[in-house]
């Protein structure tokens, strides 16, 4: 719930007009979800409050770590589905990979929770809850955060309660988090990329693009055949963004990785400002594809170099615990 909601829903209730705002405070600037232990509202309101809202984070089911810092939890939803969310420490600040749906519908081809196939969409609350969580385990840090919206799920295809959850993300009220520190990571949708661009024109968006012509898109990302690569790209450029949008590109071994389409991605691209993150693909025993040698990702990234491109090759973090990027996927009987 935003401020406002939960004002009027407590102004109804009988509550004084002050009492969302210390819930907020409570919630999200001290991170207790625990009524009972609020000493400035009113024993009968504390009561009322733990019996009206279901304040609680998602238990952790399991935690791993790699010998880097990152971390992997394993979150348990009311209906049992569980997701995935990734601490990632970095110079100065930390990055909280963020998980926007319980699996994934839009089967990817190289991609684990592709693989594992849609449960449902998260709400407002479970993603939101997911931040709370993470800053828990680290001690109820305070500082910088960055969110992205790359762990388990398509953030654009569960766009209302992807918005809800950034408006509390970033409300001051709420956990005051930067527009300019979120990114969302998309296939492509550009109904959500518009709506995107509309309510929140400061966060980041990463365009997962994989394959620079559309056949071979088509058939890695199957979403391709519906929300074509040519017509995305023509978005891109009918709309700037003030901030530049990144490019993913999974580079897989014999399929992607070849200078001809490199130099065929950069044509592609040209114009749109950008920058390019190449990520040496991150395998998994389930799905047939390969990571290209070094040699070969130094000579993709140097022809898009050559052509002027800022490219950054993304060697994921949390490889050795299985939660590097692709690879998040509850391991259940069914996947
Ligand atoms: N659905 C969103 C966000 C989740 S995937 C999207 O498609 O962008 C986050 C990123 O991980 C995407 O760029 C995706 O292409 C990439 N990815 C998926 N599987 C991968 C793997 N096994 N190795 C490396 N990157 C992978």
């Amino acid at each position: 719930m935003q401020l406002d909601e939960l004002k009027a829903e407590l102004h109804a209730a009988g509550f004084p007009a002050f009492t969302a705002r210390q819930v907020f405070q409570w919630v999200y600037h001290k991170n207790n979800q625990d009524p009972a232990s609020w000493s400035n509202v009113a024993k009968a309101g504390r009561e009322r409050l733990a019996a009206l809202y279901g304040l609680a984070p998602r238990p952790i089911l399991e935690r791993r770590g790699d010998a880097g810092g990152t971390r992997k939890f394993l979150i348990g939803l009311a209906d049992n589905h569980r997701i995935e969310t990734v601490l990632i420490p970095e110079k100065g600040h930390y990055t909280f990979c963020l998980s926007s749906q319980a699996g994934c519908a839009l089967a990817c081809a190289f991609c684990a929770t592709g693989a594992m196939g849609f449960r449902r969409n998260l709400s407002a609350g479970e993603i939101v809850s997911q931040v709370l969580t993470l800053k828990k385990e680290l001690g109820d840090y305070a500082g910088r955060i960055n969110l992205v919206f790359m762990g388990m799920g398509e953030p654009l295809l569960n766009y209302e309660n992807l918005a809800r959850a950034l408006r509390i993300v970033c409300a001051e009220d709420g956990l005051n988090v930067s527009p300019r520190h979120v990114t969302v990571s998309t296939a492509g949708i550009l109904a959500g990329l518009d709506r995107l661009e509309h309510d929140f024109p400061l966060v980041k968006i990463a365009f997962s693009l994989n394959a620079p012509d559309p056949l071979l898109r088509s058939e890695l990302m199957p979403i391709s055949r519906r929300e074509g690569l040519v017509g995305l790209l023509d978005y891109f450029r009918a709309h700037e963004r003030r901030q530049r949008i990144t490019f993913e590109y999974v580079l897989l071994a014999g399929i992607n990785d070849s200078p001809a389409q490199a130099r065929q991605l950069a044509r592609l691209i040209h114009g749109i400002p950008a920058k390019i993150n190449l990520i040496p693909y991150n395998p998994n025993p389930r799905l047939p594809f390969r990571r290209p040698d070094e040699a070969g990702i130094e000579k993709f990234r140097s022809v898009l170099l050559e052509k002027g491109l800022t490219v950054v090759t993304r060697w994921s973090k949390g490889e050795d615990i299985r939660s590097a990027c692709g690879q998040l996927a509850v391991l259940t009987e069914d996947c």
